[in-house]
């Protein structure tokens, strides 16, 4: 099923549509829509790597031992449990549920520095609008992006959230461990030489 011209309903995520619920099945076409304007203005391929990450996929990667974020907007909306005594506890109460639907990707045929600052120039003409935008790093990088958050949060849920986590510009390069924020009112790009 297509969700945008050059964006597969398949790409994002492999549960079935019908069992999504509304609202997710409305981030996920947001999601593609706002991927669609950026395909078309670069004019070349782009993979998603990770799109929407279900409520089984979050406690298969506890039960590995893993540590995953619960307040990911990669959960599209999902009430994600908040493990009690954590920050995401103590600041959200035992459920989060304000994500606003992400992708991770990458452009194959262009430097992945470079993807991220057309994409941060269309952000700051107004092409197009955005939540987070980040460049993120494990062994190789990717650009992380979540959907504009106004037609999902209430302004009290956008308030807890804060800025950073709704619209911040930024990278990281030790898998998110410490991040390096963008200067948006001076309309600031990555540096063209992170590695
Ligand atoms: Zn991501």
């Amino acid at each position: 099923m297509k969700l945008a011209q050059n964006f597969n309903y398949s790409e994002f995520t492999k549960t079935l549509w019908d069992k999504l619920d509304q609202r997710t099945q409305i981030m996920l076409q947001a999601m593609a829509n706002l991927l669609q304007v950026i395909r078309t203005e670069i004019g070349k391929p782009i993979v998603i790597s990770s799109g929407a990450r279900s409520l089984a996929d979050y406690k298969r990667l506890q039960s590995q031992g893993l540590n995953p974020s619960p307040t990911s907007d990669h959960f599209y909306g999902a009430k994600v449990p908040c493990q009690p005594g954590s920050a995401a506890f103590k600041k959200y109460g035992a459920t989060y549920n304000l994500a606003v639907g992400a992708a991770d990707m990458v452009c194959p045929s262009m430097d992945t520095v470079e993807f991220y600052n057309f994409i941060a120039k269309m952000r700051y003409a107004g092409k197009i609008k955005t939540g987070q935008l980040l460049l993120e790093k494990n062994n190789t990088m990717w650009v992380h992006i979540a959907n504009f958050m106004d037609p999902f949060l209430s302004p009290a849920e956008k308030k807890l959230r804060g800025d950073w986590s709704l619209s911040g510009m930024g990278y990281s390069l030790n898998n998110g461990k410490t991040w390096t924020k963008l200067d948006q009112a001076k309309k600031e790009l990555l540096p063209k030489n992170l590695k």
